[in-house]
């Protein structure tokens, strides 16, 4: 069998171990910490389960493919729920509101609590699921560096429509348009924040994401996120990969433009292919220092970071759902903090995250595990140990305002993980959670192809590279590189 070496076993690494190993290749993971899934890992702290990154899962068929591919049945492996409260708002002002799965009910909703009528939820959904189909299939799950991406049906269907697909626009004047209420267009615009970007920059086509969540749904592994690593890993070694923690790998070995192999621990390990899963930036400065850079690539912005505190809570709040947002006053502000000025914005819109709502074994009985997150500015050398400071405070003084509870005395538990961890644990550069950033109308076409142009037999998936971050696009750059292998 010919060899496949991974370096990496984040999911789009995963992922592409278990694609090739259904092709027939002998493949082995390199995986630099003790654990596999990256970014999509979990922890435990006195009774209290955390998952350590992703919270928000959509597209769980792309999972499933992966089972089916190799021939097994998926809900031997894995199962998960669809949500039906998607998520809860809460705003300053006392308002709140639930985002149900069923859209007549979300629009009775928002009708009832924002004054917003009815058929605008209607049609900005409608909106976002055109979109989608007319975006998808182009700029997601097809290579664009390809010639024959561009000349075949639907890309041509896509540019006759791109004024109407909003790749003119930024996503908040989309959204102003639809919404009349300014907080409508402000939960809106928070979508930009699931590739990282700014609503304020991006462009209008990233109103495509909230097809994802509401008419795809929402969904929940049923033993939490990290589920999602343990089973790809279980199926993994089910058909042969072999995994090899603790394993840093030093170098891309390349001879005659072709990579030959990896080197680990001083010694060259020979491959058929190489297919690199660490962060692209990094991965070019240490396993390809010797090599021809794409500098254009590697100096593109990159998407926003995250502080997040995971505390075991000692009470219960029966207020709170799985995903819940607490939202600042100005949203602006908030993103030109971490976009223009590179801080921690003094009122900064909370994510809480409990997983212990549906998983009730996750936090002691009468307890919840909250994952408690705010965006924040990538890694650019700032006073991480002060704005980290200031922003615990803040955001305990803003959960008090909310729930009209000091949450503090109940914290049983704490840690935190901010942009240094993220990077040194993950080799994300910046720290930040999915490679670029959207916030330019060229971004989807500076991101790295899933394979090199320069050296033959080397492949690159995961969040930084083609088609973007997130679980879901990670999962398709694993996809779209592996129907590069063999050409
Ligand atoms: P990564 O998870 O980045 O893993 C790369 C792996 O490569 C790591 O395990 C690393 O140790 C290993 N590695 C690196 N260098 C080497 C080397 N030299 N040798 C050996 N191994 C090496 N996405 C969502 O879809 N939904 C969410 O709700 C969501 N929330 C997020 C919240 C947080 C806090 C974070 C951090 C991310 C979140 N994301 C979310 C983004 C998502 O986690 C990532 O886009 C995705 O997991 C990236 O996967 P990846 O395959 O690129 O690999």
């Amino acid at each position: 069998h010919p060899k496949a070496l991974v370096i990496g076993s984040g999911i789009a690494g995963i992922a592409a171990a278990i694609r090739l190993a259904v092709r027939g290749f002998e493949v082995e993971v390199f995986e630099a910490n003790s654990y596999p899934g990256g970014k999509l890992s979990e922890f435990q702290l006195q009774g209290y389960r955390f998952d350590a990154g992703p919270s928000l899962f959509t597209l769980p068929e792309q999972v499933d493919e992966l089972f089916k591919l190799a021939g097994k049945n998926p809900e031997d492996y894995f199962s998960y729920q669809k949500l039906e409260d998607i998520c809860h708002y809460f705003w300053e002002d006392g308002t709140r509101i639930t985002a149900f799965a069923d859209q007549e009910k979300f629009a009775t909703e928002v009708e009832k609590n924002l004054g917003e009528p009815r058929t605008n939820i209607h049609k900005a959904l409608a909106s976002s699921a055109y979109m989608y189909d007319h975006l998808a299939p182009l700029f997601l799950h097809s290579s664009l560096h390809q010639f024959s991406t561009w000349t075949n049906r639907e890309a041509l269907n896509s540019y006759l429509k791109m004024g109407r697909l909003g790749i003119f626009s930024t996503m908040h004047k989309a959204n102003s348009k639809l919404f009349s209420n300014p907080k409508l267009v402000q939960l809106f615009n928070r979508y930009a924040t699931y590739n990282g970007s700014d609503p304020y920059q991006t462009p209008a086509t990233l109103n495509i994401i909230p097809h994802l969540e509401f008419n795809r749904g929402a969904y929940f592994p049923k033993k939490g996120m990290h589920d999602i690593t343990l089973s790809l890993v279980r199926l993994a070694e089910s058909i042969g990969v072999k995994f090899h923690l603790n394993t840093k790998v030093e170098e891309i070995v390349v001879e005659n433009k072709k990579a030959v192999g990896i080197r680990v621990n001083g010694q060259l390990i020979v491959g058929d292919l190489v297919v690199n899963n660490m962060d692209m930036v990094n991965a070019y400065k240490t396993l390809l220092k010797n090599q021809k850079q794409p500098k254009k690539l590697l100096n593109q912005p990159k998407s926003s970071s995250a502080l997040i505190f995971y505390w075991g809570i000692k009470k219960d709040f029966p207020e709170l759902g799985l995903h819940n947002i607490f939202f600042s006053d100005d949203y602006k502000s908030e993103f030109d903090a971490i976009f223009k000025k590179g801080t921690i914005y003094a009122d900064p819109t909370i994510y809480i995250n409990i997983s212990s709502v549906l998983k009730s074994d996750d936090a002691p009985a009468g307890g919840m595990n909250w994952f408690t997150m705010i965006n924040v500015p990538n890694n650019q050398g700032q006073d991480w140990d002060h704005l980290i400071g200031e922003a615990r405070k803040n955001m305990l003084a803003k959960i008090h305002r909310i729930l009209g509870v000091n949450v503090e005395p109940l914290i049983e538990v704490e840690d935190f993980l901010d942009p240094r961890t993220i990077e040194s644990r993950t080799s994300s550069a910046q720290g930040a959670l999915y490679g670029n950033s959207s916030n330019n109308r060229f971004a989807a076409f500076l991101r790295h192809a899933n394979y090199s142009s320069d050296i033959k037999n080397l492949f690159f998936c995961g969040g930084s590279v083609h088609p973007g971050g997130g679980i879901p696009l990670s999962l398709l750059s694993a996809k779209i590189m592996t129907e590069f292998v063999g050409r």
